[in-house]
């Protein structure tokens, strides 16, 4: 699928649940309400819109949530994402919670990709960044991930004012000995929690900077792929990479391929902006594959250009949670 803007968008991110086992303060609310089951999109209304993205010529899926883990029959929903026409590429985000006894089985059903996020090396400080999560199980599931040969492994850390911004150096030295690639995300505002998220952002200039002064010089790797938001470094000598994701700082839009299925089948065609295109109500209609395509192609075709945050422009209908980064 083409946009107006000639752009090609072949990547879809699909959540698959609003819930998580975790509330991380710059995500949501700790008081957050997950919709009823029946709100969200069922299995087989989560393949009708794959096998209809594939026919449009999507390639990639990303499954996130909420935490795309906790999904009841998520590996084999995953099994059946990857057997699709066309589909070459199942990857998922997720806090690794549950990674540690769903590695091997989602490496098997055909998960080619994780990122694992994880915003600090410290327990104490992961606890209070995710209000109560046990950081060991995450390094247990990093350890399965890597057991099961998923690779390149990425570790994504939201760099925050006040909880993680003097960490970055510690966490970009696991490159150093670690095939993994780190990226530092810069803390994007949405919905309710928009006013914490405006005063903790930390520029991806001031993290790069904080790194080098640590560690040495910050080496561009050749090659970037211009769809990939993450700008790619490496230390000298390092066997992973280190990434930038700026979105506040120094948007990508032009190179964006993606577009988004909320876990409530709402297509979102940028992660800033509120406009969504409703597909759960027609497939409940009973609409034919040809008309679901129709409202696809129809929805991105009228993908924004980018985001609005350099106006003041902030996206309020939803919090990173309902929608899956
Ligand atoms: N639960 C999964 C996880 O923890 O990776 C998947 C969903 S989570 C919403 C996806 C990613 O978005 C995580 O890396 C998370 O840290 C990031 N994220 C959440 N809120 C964010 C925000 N306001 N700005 C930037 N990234 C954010």
């Amino acid at each position: 699928m083409i946009d107006s803007y000639g752009r090609r968008i072949d990547y879809l991110r699909i959540s698959l649940t609003d819930a998580c086992n975790l509330r991380c303060v710059y995500c949501m609310p700790e008081d957050m309400r997950f919709k009823p089951r029946a709100e969200l999109l069922q299995d087989d209304e989560i393949l009708a819109i794959v096998r209809a993205a594939a026919e449009l010529g999507t390639t990639k899926i990303r499954l996130t949530g909420g935490e795309p883990t906790i999904r009841p029959g998520v590996v084999e929903l995953v099994r059946s994402i990857a057997a699709v026409s066309g589909i070459a590429k199942v990857a998922m985000t997720t806090n690794g919670l549950l990674l540690a006894d769903l590695a091997e089985p989602l490496a098997q059903a055909g998960l080619q990709a994780l990122n694992v996020s994880i915003d600090t090396l410290n327990p104490a400080k992961f606890r209070r960044i995710t209000r109560w999560g046990d950081l060991h199980r995450v390094w247990d599931g990093v350890a399965a991930a890597e057991a099961a040969g998923i690779h390149p492994l990425k570790l994504n850390a939201v760099v925050t004012r006040g909880f993680n911004e003097d960490e970055v150096a510690e966490l970009a030295r696991l490159s150093i000995d670690r095939p993994w690639h780190i990226r530092f995300i810069e803390l994007m505002p949405l919905g309710s929690v928009a006013d914490f998220q405006q005063e903790s952002v930390v520029s991806s200039a001031e993290t790069q900077a904080r790194i080098e002064a640590e560690l040495g010089p910050l080496h561009p790797v050749p090659g970037h792929d211009g769809h990939d938001p993450a700008r790619p470094y490496r230390l000298a000598g390092a066997q992973g990479q280190i990434g930038f994701i700026s979105t506040v700082t120094e948007p990508f839009c032009a190179g964006c391929n993606r577009y988004r299925l909320t876990a409530d089948g709402k297509l979102r065609l940028c992660l800033l902006r509120d406009r969504e295109v409703d597909l759960l109500t027609p497939l409940r209609q009973g609409c034919t594959v040809e008309e679901l395509k129709t409202i696809i192609r129809t929805a991105v075709w009228n993908k924004p250009w980018g985001h609005g945050l350099p106006n003041g422009d902030v996206p309020q209908l939803r919090v990173m949670s309902q929608i899956g980064g």
